[in-house]
């Protein structure tokens, strides 16, 4: 990918970044190509398409991300934690993911870009949920194209310490009505969501935020079959 459409795409989210992020991002999309022919790791392979539906779109959550530690749930081949943490060096981030491939892809970049502070963990949200090392750690927890609304809280606001927040970037829909009895059993607090164009496209996203309000009751998350047979 030429670092110009990387530029493009920072431009369209009100960043400029310093070549040397660019590069990083450039070698991250090159990796990412690679391994695809060998590994499915991303339906997407159109060099714009990438631009408009990874970059831009993960670029546009840097505002959203508060305080220092940030875990991103269902990351697949990294989108959008990988690229917050090459945005925001500073921050604590932990990558995700229940596919060992993927994670085996990451810890590969990750090495390769000698990051510090950033690990890749093959697990699933809800068992590491009930984990001290996870359960309430992170100031943010994000997913993007994990699940439907209502079973995603119960995967993500566990690991959200009180006063933090569970971001959920979705696409048109909000899915905010399908998640409203959820979110107060798991200790949310009232939801919110923005809803706008990606600059420069006409794909349209909503980014949910639900604040964390009061720890979540020890038996959420339930194991995956009940979360799913029995959303909240
Ligand atoms: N966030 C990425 C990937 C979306 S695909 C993107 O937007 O491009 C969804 C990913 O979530 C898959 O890689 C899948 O392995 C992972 N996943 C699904 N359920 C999960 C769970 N309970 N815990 C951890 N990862 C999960």
């Amino acid at each position: 990918m030429k670092i110009q459409t990387i530029e493009f795409a920072a431009e369209r989210a009100g960043l400029e970044l310093s070549s040397e992020t660019l590069e990083q991002i450039q070698l991250y999309i090159a990796r990412l190509l690679e391994k695809n022919k060998v590994m499915n790791l991303t339906a997407i392979t159109e060099e714009n398409e990438i631009a408009d539906s990874h970059l831009l779109d993960s670029f546009l959550l840097l505002p959203y991300v508060r305080g220092t530690s940030m875990i991103d749930v269902g990351t697949g081949a990294g989108f959008p934690g990988l690229l917050v943490k090459l945005l925001r060096p500073e921050l604590n981030v932990v990558l995700l993911d229940s596919t060992k491939k993927r994670i085996s892809f990451l810890e590969e970049i990750i090495d390769e870009l000698a990051l510090s502070q950033i690990t890749a963990v093959h697990g699933r949200a809800e068992e590491l949920a009930h984990k001290p090392e996870y359960r309430e750690q992170f100031d943010t927890a994000v997913a993007r194209a994990v699940s439907a609304l209502d079973i995603l809280v119960e995967l993500c606001l566990p690991l959200v310490r009180p006063g933090g927040r569970f971001l959920a970037m979705k696409g048109k829909e909000d899915e905010l009505e399908l998640a409203a009895k959820a979110i107060p059993l798991l200790g949310g607090g009232k939801a919110t969501a923005d809803h706008y164009l990606l600059p420069g496209t006409d794909i349209q996203r909503s980014m949910v935020i639900v604040p964390k309000e009061k720890p979540t009751k020890q038996r959420y998350p339930r194991p995956f079959a009940a979360i799913k047979k029995f959303p909240l």
